[in-house]
């Protein structure tokens, strides 16, 4: 789950890193009030869930209230690379004397949090890692003691950063690793930290992913999720404990297992065609789960078939089967549906289905399954 600018900011605030005072407004009006009250120059920062607002022209200085006012009224409602922009960040507008990259980031690799620095901030760190990954110094964290003093000064050094920045920086680092850590994140970054003209740091960007498997003891910051982040079938799944995600494809995928999903989802593209998702139903769902993912694989109006793929172990596939039936009897669908259901009760499983009303194609392998499928998406694509 992504977190927006200023909700990242004001986490990172409690550890210590410096922001500009500011605050959220949802209307031009707000936006007025907010900048006459800082009395200074402000930024009017639109508040989508995406990178590289700026370039997009969701971020505008603005001099005067009367300016933050238009200014905002221009960003509100603009659409940012598919987003709609509901908030504005009106912050004390920053007066940039160099850009610097600070990141935090999972290293699965290292299995530790790898804290990331450059002098070539502002950018996206992804274009500096292609074109000049010398300029990306990487430092490990110790998971039991923590980003160390003479890691992160060496950070420092390794950017070239002026000598009486440092022990601000050394503060800086650590509380971002600490709000990381605190926060269960996978990833907080400070692009750009900047030096500003009163010769101070300053998080000028913030950016928080949290990983959404520790959310349960994150109440606080659960409550924090923009709807905007998730399509209706993302949140739909998300709310029936369905592990689900859109893609582009035409093959509807109903699974069980992360594993065997994406297994499907190869053989789909092996034999021409693509998935529309990825969906895990997980162990032992019983019919209605089954229902509701039906429910919300249907509802993408660019699949031609649906593919079942069910693997019984704990899952049983005469439940699985009973699920569909469920589903099909309030769905009135005609997009064709290809199952495969092995193991636990398979038998039960396809009797049900075959002396169903329902027109199901079975098979018997993941391959035929597939091809079945794919030639069924086709067919349908011609009717
Ligand atoms: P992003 O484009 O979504 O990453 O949004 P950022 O907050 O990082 O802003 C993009 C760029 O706009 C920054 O790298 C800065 O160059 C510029 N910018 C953002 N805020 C300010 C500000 O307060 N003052 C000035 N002068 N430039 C800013
Ligand atoms: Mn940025």
């Amino acid at each position: 789950m992504k977190l927006h600018e200023y909700q990242s900011k004001r986490i990172f605030a409690k550890y210590g890193i410096p922001i500009p005072n500011g605050d959220v407004a949802t209307t031009p009006a707000e936006a007025r009030t907010i900048a006459q009250r800082l009395g200074k120059r402000v930024v009017i920062k639109s508040q989508v869930l995406v990178g590289g607002r700026g370039k997009a022209g969701g971020i505008k200085v603005a001099d005067t209230p009367d300016d933050a006012e238009s200014v905002a009224d221009k960003i509100l409602g603009m659409d940012i690379k598919g987003l709609i922009v509901n908030k504005v960040l009106v912050d004390e507008a920053a007066d940039i004397k160099s850009e610097i990259y600070l990141g935090a980031v999972l290293d699965r690799a290292a299995r530790k949090i790898a804290i990331m620095a450059s002098s070539e901030g502002g950018v996206e760190i992804e274009e500096v890692a292609a074109q000049t990954p010398e300029k990306i110094i990487t430092v490990h964290a110790h998971p039991f003691l923590g980003l160390l003093d003479y890691q992160a000064r060496n950070l420092a050094y390794g950017i070239g950063l002026p000598k009486e920045h440092i022990n601000t920086f050394i503060k800086i680092a650590q509380g971002l690793y600490r709000a990381f850590v605190d926060t269960d994140a996978s990833l907080a970054e400070i692009n750009p930290l900047v030096v500003n003209g009163a010769g101070q740091l300053e998080a000028v960007d913030g950016k928080i992913v949290l990983d959404d498997s520790a959310l349960f003891r994150h109440a606080d910051l659960a409550d924090m999720r923009d709807p905007q982040e998730e399509d209706d079938a993302e949140r739909e799944a998300r709310e029936a404990g369905l592990s689900f995600i859109n893609l582009d494809g035409e093959i509807g995928c109903m699974v069980n297992g992360a594993g065997l999903a994406m297994t499907t989802m190869d053989i789909v593209t092996l034999f021409g065609g693509s998935a529309a998702n990825f969906l895990d139903i997980g162990g032992g769902a019983q019919a209605d789960k089954v229902a509701q993912a039906l429910r919300i694989i249907l509802a993408d109006d660019r699949v031609k078939a649906v593919l079942v793929n069910i693997f019984g172990g704990i899952t049983r596939c005469d439940e699985v089967a009973r699920g569909l039936l469920e589903a099909f009897a309030t769905l009135n669908t005609d997009v064709p549906f290809v199952v495969r259901l092995v193991g636990t009760n398979e038998e039960e499983g396809r009797q049900i289905l075959a002396e169903s009303e329902f027109n199901v194609t079975p098979a018997t392998s993941l391959a035929d399954a597939a091809e079945k499928a794919v030639a069924a998406a086709k067919n349908k694509n011609l009717s």
